[in-house]
């Protein structure tokens, strides 16, 4: 069938249609698997027992079915390592048997036995474990995470392959990826939330536990570029770093704050439709698509999940964004700041805390008694953020987020909370033992539309009403109704080590919350209202200095922190450190989240990947100038020099060719000596073996000699002839779509 045809058909299938219909879902398994079967594998993904062979042969026997049935003809472990992105390798379903010894009467069969959908060996030694493992010992193993559902992926060829999400581990049981400790963190905030629930709310005697697991949610929206991938081509910096290395703004940029929520282009709408169809078929519920501040600047948003399923599908995403663009001859670019001077994209990842019965425990409900649950809890998160601000920092940094952090549209290195006028007024009143003020600003009480008066309820202060909650888009972590936005995370990275990062925290604080509750209540079998409220008092005075309400990005806050005693962390290994602070950990290492050996090894990754970022960039960065503009600077002297010459009949000395010749060669001479100390310094750094040295090195040395490189080839991409100059500008970069 053409593809036109086909696609004609697929978009005239509404989309409820096509949901999921790439998943394996439990329904799937559930229909093609016998009962007792089936529900063997339902105990053990919800970890009450082990998986036996029987029923891992079964399911991959089903599996197999329902893939080849859609054109599968490969499966692959679908792996996080700390690459912030996926891996695969793909094994075709296809065995050899053989009736006899001697090969005879050899004919070809399709299997996928449990123990190959359990289990595979890649090779480990070539993916980053951060002197983890050396390459004689490479083993690694990549082992289905039952969780998440598995799915098939169409290739271009028209057939398919068989994902299945895995965890990828050392022969030590090590976590070598991102997947693991995010599970194991989410294991361990969910212990630490359901002993707070039941501390609050004990079953009677006899009975079982109220809430017996408490999930993560978590929503991302996803910032990202879109530029012509003919321009893309021609612009080494893009192709190799992700980021343009040189590159002036032109005079019309994003001043006129036109695009935010503009029209999207039409060839943009395409694109993303089609993403948007990928991923349903991959039951990825993409819910909001539109413009952002930047030219060429756009989000998509899905709508709230379960974190480790949010993070494959945020994967998904960036997968299928940049997949489609190719088809529709965009490029998409992750990159937290492609271009200097606009705003640089980031990850926002709203977080929430679920019970199994669907509560979310950071909604402001209107009993009273579940608001003391709901400021127990929202205090613990601030505990969290204050005590480990650092390590959140941590989490988010990276050779491209440093461009974005501290810009001056993008939160600062300082991690600080924001609650919003209303919540931070229920916080004081309890701090200072007072009743809540009233809020009830008549322009919020109602509002006018077209004469009629549209009533909008406004609670009493403890019940928060979640349209009042005004927004600050300067913070890195703002509470936004029922759920924090975590701003800061970068566009590029996966989203997972920052939320295990915040999960791991929140869970130690939520432990101290429960032991200053039980230290309060003494005897009594349960808490009282005057034991939460004493509890929940104690920490707001502990975390008040990570509440702040005002604009992030000002020089003043830098100062007021630091006066509260915040850490400003300016750079990515400054960053990383804080890892191997000792109170950070401590607590990841008590939490169960990370081991010794696994803390150490991320660390020393981290490290490694700033450094080899920054050395590359600097590489790509004295090629350009080398190759591309101090030739085109020296062919546009050449012609500015014979017109002086010819005219100088005329002109004497003072011709207006010789004029700028005489400003440009100062700015080139410089150009010349900057790169070559770029070259000098690159080489100085790139022989540090030690990783964190090498790190701290490459940020201190490299990145100001980068700077005025820069400056040097910007300035002569103002002044040399546009027909000399050989990259495309950012008017056509961010003005094509
Ligand atoms: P806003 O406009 O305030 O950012 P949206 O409702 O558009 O809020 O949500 C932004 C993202 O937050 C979406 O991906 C949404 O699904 C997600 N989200 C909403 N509620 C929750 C929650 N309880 N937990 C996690 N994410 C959530
Ligand atoms: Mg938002």
């Amino acid at each position: 069938m053409s593809e036109l045809r086909k696609n004609a058909i697929i978009a005239s299938v509404s989309r409820d249609q096509l949901y999921g219909t790439n998943v394996f879902t439990l329904k799937d398994m559930a229909n093609s698997l016998p009962k007792p079967v089936f529900a063997s594998f339902l105990r053990q993904m919800r970890g009450r027992q082990t998986l036996d062979k029987a029923t891992s042969d079964a399911v991959a026997h089903a599996v197999r079915i329902w893939a080849m049935d859609r054109g599968a003809t490969h499966f692959s472990h679908w792996f996080q390592p700390q690459t912030d992105t996926t891996a695969e390798k793909h094994d075709s379903f296809l065995t050899l048997k053989s009736t006899s010894v001697l090969n005879e009467g050899v004919h070809a069969i399709d299997t996928f036995s449990g123990s190959q959908l359990l289990q595979s060996e890649p090779d480990a030694s070539s993916f980053p474990s951060g002197g983890m493992r050396t390459t004689f010992e490479a083993r690694g193993y990549t082992i289905w995470d039952t969780t998440s559902p598995m799915f098939i992926q169409p290739q271009a060829n028209g057939t398919a392959v068989l994902y299945v999400p895995s965890v990828f581990i050392s022969y030590n049981g090590d976590a070598l990826d991102e997947k693991t400790v995010l599970l194991r963190s989410g294991e361990t905030l969910s212990r630490a939330a359901c002993d707070l629930l039941n501390l609050l709310d004990p079953a009677p005697p006899g009975h079982p536990r109220v809430v017996n697991q408490v999930f993560t949610t978590l929503g991302i929206e996803q910032e990202f570029f879109l530029v012509d991938r003919a321009l893309y081509a021609l612009r080494p910096d893009l192709k190799i770093c992700g980021r343009s290395l040189i590159g002036n703004l032109p005079p019309r940029h994003q001043q006129m704050e036109d695009h935010y929520f503009g029209k999207i282009p039409s060839r943009v709408v395409s694109a993303i439709s089609e993403v948007e169809l990928e991923l349903y078929k991959l039951g990825v519920p993409l819910k909001t698509r539109h413009n952002e501040v930047a030219p060429a600047q756009f989000e998509v948003a899905p709508i709230f999940e379960e974190a480790m399923i949010a993070v494959d599908h945020n994967l998904l995403t960036m997968d299928a964004l940049h997949k489609v663009a190719h088809r529709h001859k965009l490029k998409a670019l992750f990159h937290e700041k492609p271009f200097s001077g606009i705003n640089g994209s980031g990850k926002h990842c709203n977080w929430a805390l679920s019970t199994d019965r669907g509560e979310n425990l950071l909604e402001p409900t209107e009993k009273p008694e579940t608001n003391y649950r709901f400021l127990l809890f929202l205090v613990a998160v601030l505990d969290a953020v204050h005590k480990h601000g650092g390590l959140l920092r941590a989490g988010i940094s990276s050779a491209s987020n440093d461009h974005r952090l501290g810009a001056n549209e993008a939160p600062p290195g300082i991690i600080s909370a924001f609650l919003g006028e209303h919540l931070t007024e229920v916080l004081h009143s309890i701090e200072e033992s007072r009743p809540v003020k009233n809020f009830s600003r008549p322009e919020i009480q109602s509002i006018k539309l077209g004469g009629r008066v549209l009533d909008v309820k406004v609670s009493t202060l403890p019940n928060i009403a979640r349209d009042l909650t005004d927004r600050n888009r300067t913070s890195p972590f703002a509470f936004t109704g029922n759920k924090f936005e975590f701003r800061a995370v970068g566009s590029k990275q996966s989203p997972s080590f920052p939320v295990t990062l915040l999960n791991t925290a929140v869970a130690a604080s939520l432990r101290e919350v429960s032991a200053a509750l039980r230290a309060q209540m003494g005897d009594r079998p349960y808490p009282t209202d005057a034991d939460k409220l004493a509890v929940i008092k104690k920490f707001i005075a502990s975390s008040r200095p990570v509440c702040f309400e005002g604009d992030n990005y000002s020089s003043a806050w830098a100062e007021e922190a630091e006066r509260r005693g915040l850490q400003n962390i300016r750079s990515a290994p400054e960053g990383f450190e804080q890892l191997l602070e000792k109170s950070n950990h401590s607590m990841l290492i008590k939490e169960g989240v990370f081991n010794e050996s696994e803390l150490h090894s991320r660390y020393h990754i981290l490290m490694e990947r700033y450094a080899k970022d920054v050395l590359i960039e600097a590489g790509t960065l004295i090629s350009i100038i080398n190759t591309t503009v101090l030739p085109a600077v020296f062919e546009y002297r050449q012609v500015l020099a014979s017109a002086a010459s010819a005219l100088s009949q005329i002109d004497g000395d003072s011709s207006p060719e010789r004029r700028l010749l005489a400003e440009l060669a100062p700015v080139v001479s410089k150009l010349q000596a900057d790169v070559a100390k770029l070259d000098e310094v690159s080489k100085e750094v790139a022989n540090i073996d030690d990783a964190p040295k090498q790190s701290h090195a490459a940020y201190k040395q490299i990145l100001p000699i980068m700077e005025a490189v820069r400056a040097g080839a910007d300035f002569l991409e103002y002044r040399v002839a546009d027909k000399y100059w050989p990259l495309p500008k950012y008017t056509e970069l961010l003005f094509t779509s």
